[in-house]
């Protein structure tokens, strides 16, 4: 329930942003859980401060021509939604997928915000992407695309303005295209403008795997809390892209047993343990499909798409896209005893199915705060490059769990301190929520 103060400032959204359906509910997530704050801080309605942290700083819509190995011309349509700098340069990935329109980069540069304020790091929030699908593109194309992509973006971003990095269809091989095209329209190496690099120019190692190792210590913190281990229970992740791969193998180092993933082909289900060099040779090194994983372990079936949340397990990780997990599922999940679910996807979770798992006292690790090991990670490629370091994989992950079990920490603290202990949702939201806020204050209305 969005508390009454609240409620003007919330059907002005819904009047403002008609049709943008995930901003909506990214935004009715926040503002059910900040009315404590409101009313324990009358300046933040003077200020306006819901009202302004609900609209982006600045939105960019451009059109990115390309052409594809055929010689055949392709339009699509970029976005760079720059939401809030209060506590940083904007900060945030890109993603490459059909489904990206503005509502979309709107609910995500949103999140993100909140998201980055909960690291701690000094990092503001933003996303953006393009409506291009990479699926079945060349190398050459997907470079083209590229090129044309930071031909516009490149007046919008720098290392102390705007860092984007990488999301959904972008990683290395898209930001190396990027970066290259920055620094031949700028003549600048400035390796902090992107991060998500390859180590041999500007990246930081733990990057790759950052996202999908930070969820595992996530969810190993919350099972602490209750006297449990990840060790020895059965875990289902969903998806098959780079926050599943690493989520995958830290649970597996952990002692977890991941049993199914799944891309848009169907859900592969292995009761020997996910392989995860199959895995990764499939996906990672060849870029194919989850169905040519069968072919390399024969005790594994490929099952329908959407059929992962039917597996019983004790952990369930989606690590897909946004509402990916409905209610239904959520319940089949309850049904089945599972004991902890963490977002490593944004919003994957229908405010259902995070409704079913909190009445049923199921750990919950909202996106905002399981899966902010990434974002984290490229705050520390923004301080190695900062400084022209760059620091051990050893280092680094030690840095990441610490960074993890802290959230982790001001999550559980602020959930009770609010009055709704084990509320993950609640605590991040209203720990992220005071820091921009306060900041967006002290700075004066902007
Ligand atoms: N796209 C990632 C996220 O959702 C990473 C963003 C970044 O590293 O800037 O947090």
């Amino acid at each position: 329930m969005i508390d009454e103060k609240l409620e003007a400032a919330h059907a002005e959204v819904l009047r403002r942003n008609p049709g943008e359906a995930e901003f909506h509910q990214a935004v009715r997530e926040v503002l059910e859980c900040v009315g404590p704050v409101i009313a324990k801080r009358p300046e933040l309605a003077r200020e306006k401060i819901i009202q302004r942290i609900c609209e982006p700083e600045r939105q960019l819509i451009f059109r990115v021509p390309w052409q594809d190995d055929r010689g055949e011309v392709q339009i699509n349509r970029g976005f760079r939604v720059e939401f809030n700098s209060a506590l940083g340069p904007f900060k945030g990935g890109l993603r490459f997928h059909p489904s990206v329109n503005l509502g979309i980069v709107k609910f995500l540069g949103f999140e993100q915000t909140f998201k980055n304020a909960l690291t701690g790091m000094p990092i503001g929030g933003a996303k953006g992407g393009a409506d291009f699908d990479p699926k079945g593109r060349s190398d050459d194309e997907i470079m083209r695309f590229c090129q044309s992509f930071m031909t516009e973006l490149y007046r919008h971003i720098g290392e102390h303005t705007d860092v984007p990095a990488g999301d959904i269809g972008v990683g290395t091989r898209e930001i190396g295209f990027l970066f290259g095209q920055y620094k031949r329209i700028t003549n600048r190496y400035e390796s902090g403008v992107l991060t998500g690099k390859g180590v041999a120019w500007g990246g930081a190692l733990v990057r790759t795997e950052a996202t999908g190792y930070g969820i595992a210590y996530f969810v190993d913190e919350m099972l602490r809390v209750r006297g449990e281990t990840i060790a020895g229970k059965t875990c289902v992740v969903s998806g098959s892209g780079n926050v599943a791969i690493y989520a995958i193998d830290k649970i597996h180092q952990l002692g977890g047993h991941v049993v199914a993933c799944s891309d848009s082909d169907g859900v592969v289900f292995d009761p020997y343990g996910i392989d995860l060099a199959v895995l990764r040779q499939v996906k990672e090194a060849e870029r194919r499909r989850m169905s040519d994983y069968i072919a390399y372990r024969p005790r594994a079936t490929l099952r329908a798409p959407g059929s992962i949340w039917q597996i019983p397990c004790q952990i369930a990780l989606p690590c897909a896209t946004q509402n990916e997990l409905d209610g239904r599922d959520a319940a089949m999940l309850i049904e089945n005893g599972v004991l902890a679910v963490a977002e490593g996807a944004n919003m994957p979770a229908t405010p259902e199915a995070v409704r079913a798992f909190l009445t049923a006292g199921v750990a919950f690790g909202p996106g905002k705060a399981a899966n902010a090991g990434g974002v984290a990670t490229s705050a520390l490629e923004m301080q190695q490059n900062a400084s022209r370091d760059s620091w051990t994989f050893e280092y680094t992950e030690k840095r990441l769990a610490a960074i993890m079990a802290k959230i982790h920490a001001l999550c559980f603290e602020t959930a009770e301190r609010f009055g709704s202990p084990g509320n993950y949702v609640m605590g991040a939201n209203i720990t992220s929520f005071e820091r921009v806020a306060t900041t967006m204050v002290a700075l004066g209305l902007t």
